[in-house]
């Protein structure tokens, strides 16, 4: 019989964001490339606007579960604890794989279209320290998820920009406040 334990949400967030930590992944990085996507649209967005924004993204559970599931298959491949032949694709990237991709997709649905087209964006450009990532797959790990990841809380942090400054912008406040 399995011993049921119940797990806290503090403790899926804490292992998601110190997963993301131990992979060389800061929350600065993320925050870059929501910046570099959502500044020609919005006039007055900050690096803190973006950083805060990353932040509350990384608060849904949703995320969490993404980033620990893709996180551990990248580790165990990396050790090779795979079995044959899903050790060999995650290992090398493998073009066709796909559930990289849609493992990171799934999280981005609830920001909206502009999430999900600026993931699209980021998956076909590899901006900032997804280019990282990207490079150190071919060379020092397997980082064939996280990149994928990194781009999902990227994406979503936009939409939920782009959307909350529209907010703002028609309820008539300045959008450096609040
Ligand atoms: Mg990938």
């Amino acid at each position: 019989m399995r011993n049921y334990r119940k797990v806290h949400s503090y403790e899926v967030k804490e292992a998601a964001l110190s997963k993301l930590r131990e992979r060389g992944v800061k929350l600065e990085d993320i925050a870059e490339i929501v910046y570099e996507m959502q500044s020609p649209y919005n006039a007055g967005l900050t690096m803190e606007d973006c950083l805060d924004s990353v932040k509350s993204v990384l608060e849904k559970r949703e995320i969490q579960h993404a980033l620990l599931v893709g996180i551990e298959l990248d580790e165990l491949a990396e050790k090779g604890m795979l079995s044959e032949p899903l050790q060999t694709l995650i290992a090398q990237d493998e073009g066709l794989f796909g559930c990289d991709e849609t493992l990171a997709l799934g999280s981005v649905f609830s920001y909206g279209s502009i999430g999900v087209t600026t993931f699209g964006h980021l998956d076909r450009h590899k901006t900032g320290i997804i280019k990282k990532l990207d490079t150190k797959s071919n060379n020092t790990g397997v980082f064939t998820f996280l990149d994928d990841l990194v781009a999902s809380i990227a994406a979503a942090a936009s939409g939920r920009i782009a959307h909350r400054f529209r907010d703002r912008e028609e309820n008539g406040f300045d959008v450096d406040a609040g």
